[in-house]
């Protein structure tokens, strides 16, 4: 069990941010700044004091409200070596580690939606902040890699344990859900999430954090390897990168 406080709260149309606080310690980071407005507010009802903000990478719907961030509260900003992100106070790459909030915190490179992006792994608590990389049921377009260089990347999050929680940066949870029904709809846990997803939705809740464990039997674009979806999509002997890249084509076509 961990001691770290997690709060959770949207900004923009359907971004999440996120603040870590260690009541031990004292230091608190946000994951991004998507809205200058809804993190000061995120911190003035916590009663927290932002010590750091952790970019994952360089699209302004996560980087806008940095520099008022930073001018009201002295946060350091640490991040990718991206020269579209200003305000860096220190910048990290793959297998960097952070000290932060009582517990070490390690930088994995998930390039593919963009080339710069990076997520941040909390080991002890059990946790990551998977930016655009990695949603529920779903995963970032590929806008600046190559879908070959984003499978690799969303392997790497496979690898964590299956407890760890999954925090994301955009609720497209219900939307991804009904595609993924499009390419492995007669998965059980998959019918099964969908409801579960469409009944939050309804209540409007939000459907994140996620888990490894869940993404694994729930989310297509982890489960190239499945027979039933390659099957699905007449790709019984092709590699895992192909299928993966054929469901990502899918989905943006769709
Ligand atoms: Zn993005
Ligand atoms: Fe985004």
């Amino acid at each position: 069990m961990s001691d770290l406080q997690f709060h959770q709260f949207p900004c923009l149309n359907d971004n999440y941010g996120v603040l870590v606080h260690d009541p031990v310690g004292g230091e608190t980071f946000s994951v991004d700044a998507p809205e200058a407005d809804a993190v000061l507010k995120a911190l003035r009802d916590t009663g927290w004091k932002l010590t750091h903000i952790l970019v994952t990478h360089h699209h302004d719907d996560h980087i806008q409200g940095i520099a008022r961030v930073k001018a009201e509260t002295g946060a350091m900003v640490i991040g990718p070596a991206s020269p579209s992100i200003a305000d860096l106070d220190r910048t990290v790459a793959e297998g960097d580690t952070i000290d932060l909030v009582g517990e070490e915190i390690q930088v994995i490179a998930t390039p593919g939606h963009t080339l710069d992006m990076l997520n941040y792994y909390l080991p002890k608590s059990s946790a990551v902040f998977a930016g655009d990389t990695l949603f529920a049921m779903g995963c970032g377009r590929v806008f600046e890699g190559t879908p070959a260089m984003m499978w690799d990347s969303l392997k790497k999050l496979m690898a964590l344990p299956p407890e760890t929680k999954v925090y994301c940066g955009h609720e497209y949870t219900l939307a991804n859900a009904k595609f993924s029904m499009t390419v492995d709809g007669t998965n059980p846990d998959l019918i099964a999430r969908l409801a579960e997803v469409e009944a939050l939705r309804a209540a409007g809740k939000p459907t994140l954090p996620t888990t490894m464990g869940l993404e694994l039997k729930t989310n297509p674009f982890l489960r190239a390897a499945d027979a039933t979806i390659r099957t699905n999509l007449g790709m019984q002997s092709a590699s895992d990168a192909q299928v993966f890249t054929e469901i990502r084509g899918r989905k943006d076509r769709g």
